[in-house]
Formats: structure tokens, sequence, C-alpha cells
């Protein structure tokens, strides 16, 4: 099955690109969610044309092939950015002895509609000033930087992600944030409840890239899953990890709390592929 309009790849004078078929799982992507993509080489190719690597880019991150365990093709993460556009560019990169093509692959994406939950606040409540605004940057500047040094990290979860908290989800990914009357932002993370204290979990196999006390996001766990994977836990009551550790799926990484700027206890779950920020949600449905 072809889900993707591919461009006739650009093969080199020696010889023809190989014949490929490139696709999404699922075949329609959601913006704001993370995705696989398979690539498959045509079975009818010589041995010749046996693909050696491949690498490529989406939405401006790189992408991380593995050979799936069939041996039939390889596979990637591919994060949809939340404010992108109807489609998905992918460029890939062949290599093959010797020789390597490159092609570009673009995917439709679907936009869900989200709901919008209308806050009343003091405006006084969300500006900051000049010196709170300098430390949200620097703190903004340290997770940037966890996700791009995830990039540089194998992948160390095999298993399928799991939910960090059993209890009710109470906000979703992408609800848009009106105050006051005016559509401020997007919740980028997913809200659970919990009681002060109760445990939250590490979703997939990771290590502890970064233990914060951040302004907004309170006590604040992050795990490098590698692969330019990473996941957020934040305003915790109490942090059960250290920078360093390696945690298994299902791992105590703290517990609820209300630290931060928050207004009752609870778990704020966030997910991002390097830079794009996905709905955490869109993990549990990976099968590599
Ligand atoms: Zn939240």
């Amino acid at each position: 099955m072809v889900s993707a309009l591919a461009l006739p790849p650009t093969g080199s004078a020696q010889a023809p690109a190989p014949r490929i078929t490139v696709r999404t799982i699922p075949a329609l992507p959601v913006r704001g969610t993370i995705a696989s993509l398979m690539v498959v080489p045509d079975p009818s190719g010589s041995p010749n044309d046996s693909l050696i690597r491949l690498a490529g880019t989406a939405a401006d991150e790189p992408l991380h092939f593995d050979a799936d365990g069939a041996g039939d093709g390889f596979h990637a993460l591919l994060g949809i950015p939340l404010e992108g556009g109807d489609s998905v560019e992918v460029m890939l990169v062949l290599e093959r002895s010797g020789l390597t093509d490159t092609t570009t692959v673009a995917f439709a994406v679907h936009r869900p509609s989200y709901p919008t939950e209308r806050l009343r606040v003091d405006p006084r409540m969300i500006r900051y000033d000049s010196a709170t605004r300098v430390r949200i940057e620097s703190e903004i500047a340290q997770a940037i930087e966890v996700s791009r040094r995830s990039h540089e990290t194998p992948r160390l979860w095999t298993e399928p992600f799991r939910p960090p908290r059993p209890g009710r989800i109470t906000s979703r990914y992408g609800t848009g944030r009106e105050f006051n009357g005016t559509l401020t932002s997007r919740h980028l993370g997913t809200d659970f409840s919990g009681k002060p204290g109760e445990p939250v979990r590490a979703a997939g196999r990771g290590v502890v890239a970064l233990v914060a006390d951040f302004f907004l996001a309170g006590r604040a766990v992050y795990l490098d899953h590698g692969g330019g994977l990473v996941t957020g836990y934040f305003h915790l009551s109490r942090v059960d990890v250290a920078a360093g550790d390696t945690v298994e799926a299902g791992a105590v990484v703290g517990g609820v709390g209300r630290t931060g700027r928050v207004t009752g206890p609870h778990l704020h779950w966030i997910a991002r592929y390097g830079g794009i920020s996905v709905d955490p949600v869109s993990l549990l449905a990976l099968r590599y």
C-alpha cells in the first residue's frame, strides 16, 4: 500500500535509484502527534540495490531509521507539528553499496478540531515582570537543549509506552486556552488527575536528562528515550530520580503535586520529538 505521493528519486548517473514504498502509521497522521514512518524497498529489486543505510529529515528534525525485526524495511518516528501545514514533507537519503540517492515524499496530515477552555483571570496573573520573563526564557532553553541532545542518544525503549498515571485525563493536548476572551495559547500537554504524592511513572524506558524546578513547570523530570524522543512530568511534589539515572517503563519518577504555575494538584505530561511538541497520548499507539 502506498499512502504517499513519491517524487521520482534523484538517481545517480551510474544506476537508477532503488524503488521504495514509503508509508506512515497511521495512514493519515494527525497534526500534533507522533507517527511511524515505514520505508520498504521493492522486493523485486536487484540485490545490489539493497539499502545499507537510510537517513532523512522532516519538519526540520533528523529522522532515525532502524531496520525492522522482520528485515524487510526500515522505520523511524515522525513528529508532526501542531501548527504546521496540511502536509509534511519527508526528505530521504538512501545509501546502497557506494551510491547515495535522495528523494522527497509528501504526506497529507489531518487537523483535528480542538475544544477551547475559557478562563477568566486577573490580567496581572498572566503578565510577568522582566526578571521572570528572563527566567522563563532560560528554562525554555534548558528544555530545548534536552531535546537537541536526544537526537544523539540511541533509542533506549522497545516496550510500548504506557500512561504515567492510571487516573482520569482532565485536559487534553491541543485544547485552546482563552484568557478573558482572547485565544492566547494551546495546551501542549496532557493533564492527569491525582492526589498530592501519588506516583508518577515513566512512560517508557529512558535516561533522566534533567531534574528541574522551573517557574511554569515547577518540579519537573525530563526523560530522554533516545532517537529524538523526550517526555516530561511537571508540577511534581517530589522527585524520586536523579539526572543520569536509567529508568524502566513504569518506574516511579516522582509524586503528583502542585508546584509551578498551577491552580491545583495534577500531572502535566508532555512529549517532544526534537523541537516538535506532540500529544504524549499518541506515544501509546507506537509499536516497533
Ligand atoms: Zn497541563
